[in-house]
C-alpha cells in the first residue's frame, strides 16, 4: 500500500507558485529525495508534508485518509529540520526522550527506547553529556534519534547533513541510510546535492520551479533525463547543442556527423536539440591517426587534466566545442596537457533530449 500520496498539491506565495500542482505517491520503507536548485520548492513540499504549511489546492492523503488540514503535531511524522535544533540546555538522552515525555510514555517505557536509540546511533556511552558538548556528526545523529523516538510513520528530513564538513557528511549519508533500511521506514529527505541523492535514494523526485521534471531511480535518472535541466543537474555531463538527421546521426558544433541510438525522448514540437554524454562514457585514446577509425570518434587537444589521484578528468578541445572526460592513470598514461587525443562517443552512450526553453 502506498502511505503518503499529493494530488495536485499546489503552494502560493501572493502571485508566486512555490509548488505548482505536485502529484506523487511515495511507497512504503523507501527513502525519497527532493532535489532541486534553491528556491524550486522542495522545503515548502516538504513543509506542507509535515502539516507547518496548508496548501493552496490541492490533497495530501496519508494511509487512505485525507490529512490536508490536520495540525503537525497530529501526523505522527517525525522531523530534523535545519531550524529544529536540539535543546541545549538538556542531555543525549533528554533529547532522545523528549517526545516520548509529551506523549506521557510511561518512565520505564522511555528509559528503555532511549537505551535502545543510544545503541542504534552508537552513542550509548554518552547518555549523560549535554548535547552541547557533542560534535556535529554526534548531534545530528541524537536529532534523527529524537525523531524516530516515538516510531514515526514518516520521517522529514530537510537538509539534515548541511552543517557537516564534507567528510563527516558523506560519513554520515551512510549511515542514515543504513539505519532508515534497518528501520524500513518511509522517510523524505530534502537536498540540493545530487551526489547525496545519489548515494541514499531509493527515488528521486527532480524539482525544477515549484513542479516536478522527473521522478525515478537514482541510476535511470542519471542515465535517462527526461530534459536538459535534469542532464544537467544531475551530475556531470557533456551537453551539445546538435542537429538530428531524423536517422539515427547528428550533426556536432563543429560540423562533424556522429552516429547515436535513435532518440526515445525528443518530443516531435523541440526545437532545439541537444546530445547528452557523460565523462565516463568518453573513451580517449592518446594519438591523431583517425584513419580506419570509427565514425563516432574525433579528434581534439587536452586543454585542462583535473587529477585526482585514483581518477582524472581530461577537458578536451574539439572543433568548434569542449568535451568532458573521465578516465584513469592506468587507461590513459601518460596523459598530458596539449597532447593531441581521439575521443571516442559509443553511439548507446548518446542520449538526444530536447533543448531547455529560452526564458
Ligand atoms: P532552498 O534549497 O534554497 O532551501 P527550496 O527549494 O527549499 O530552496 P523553498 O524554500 O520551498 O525552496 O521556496 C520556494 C519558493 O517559495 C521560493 O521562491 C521562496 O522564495 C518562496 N517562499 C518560500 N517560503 C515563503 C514564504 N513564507 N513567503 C513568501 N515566499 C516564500
Amino acid at each position: 500500500m502506498t502511505h503518503l500520496t499529493l494530488q495536485a498539491v499546489t503552494k502560493r506565495f501572493n502571485a508566486a507558485y512555490a509548488v505548482d500542482h505536485v502529484d506523487l505517491s511515495v511507497p512504503d520503507g523507501k527513502l525519497i529525495c527532493f532535489l532541486g536548485p534553491s528556491g524550486c520548492g522542495k522545503t515548502t513540499l516538504l513543509r506542507i508534508i509535515a502539516g507547518l504549511e496548508t496548501p493552496s489546492s490541492g490533497i495530501v492523503s496519508f494511509a487512505g485518509r485525507d490529512i490536508t488540514h490536520l495540525p503537525a503535531n497530529q501526523r505522527d511524522f517525525g522531523m530534523v529540520f535545519q531550524s529544529l535544533a536540539l535543546f541545549p540546555h538538556m542531555t543525549v538522552a533528554q533529547n532522545i526522550a523528549y517526545p516520548l515525555r509529551l506523549r506521557k510514555t510511561a518512565k520505564i517505557a522511555q528509559s528503555q527506547r532511549v537505551t535502545a536509540l543510544l545503541e542504534l546511533i552508537q552513542l550509548p556511552h554518552m547518555a549523560n553529556r549535554p548535547v552541547t558538548q557533542l560534535s556535529g556528526g554526534q548531534r545530528q545523529r541524537v536529532a534523527i534519534a529524537r525523531a524516530i523516538a516515538s516510531s514515526p510513520k514518516l520521517l522529514l528530513l530537510d537538509e539534515p547533513l548541511s552543517a557537516l564538513d564534507a567528510k563527516l557528511r558523506e560519513a554520515m549519508q551512510v549511515e542514515i541510510r543504513l539505519l532508515q533500511q534497518r528501520l524500513g521506514i518511509t522517510t523524505i529527505m530534502v537536498t540540493h546535492d545530487q551526489r547525496e541523492a545519489m548515494t541514499m535514494a531509493d527515488e528521486i523526485v527532480v524539482m525544477e520551479k515549484g513542479r516536478i521534471a522527473q521522478v525515478g531511480k537514482p541510476l535511470d535518472i542519471y542515465r535517462d533525463p527526461v530534459s536538459e535541466f535534469v542532464a544537467d543537474f544531475i551530475g556531470l555531463g557533456n551537453i551539445l547543442p546538435v542537429t538530428y538527421d531524423g536517422a539515427g546521426g547528428v550533426s556536432l558544433p563543429g560540423g562533424q556527423q556522429i552516429l547515436v541510438t535513435p532518440p526515445a525522448r525528443v518530443p516531435a514540437s523541440a526545437s532545439e536539440i541537444r546530445l547528452l554524454i557523460r565523462p565516463e562514457d568518453v573513451c580517449v585514446r592518446i594519438g591523431s591517426d583517425t584513419a580506419g577509425q570509427s565514425q563516432n570518434r574525433l579528434s581534439g587537444t587536452v586543454s585542462f587534466i583535473r587529477d585526482v589521484g585514483a581518477s582524472l578528468e581530461a577537458t578536451i578541445d574539439c572543433a568548434g566545442f569542449t568535451l568532458t572526460a573521465a578516465t584513469t592513470p592506468r587507461e590513459t598514461p601518460g596523459l598530458m596537457l596539449g597532447m593531441p587525443v581521439l575521443a571516442e562517443l559509443p553511439p548507446h552512450a548518446c542520449k538526444l533530449i530536447a533543448a531547455r526553453a529560452a526564458h
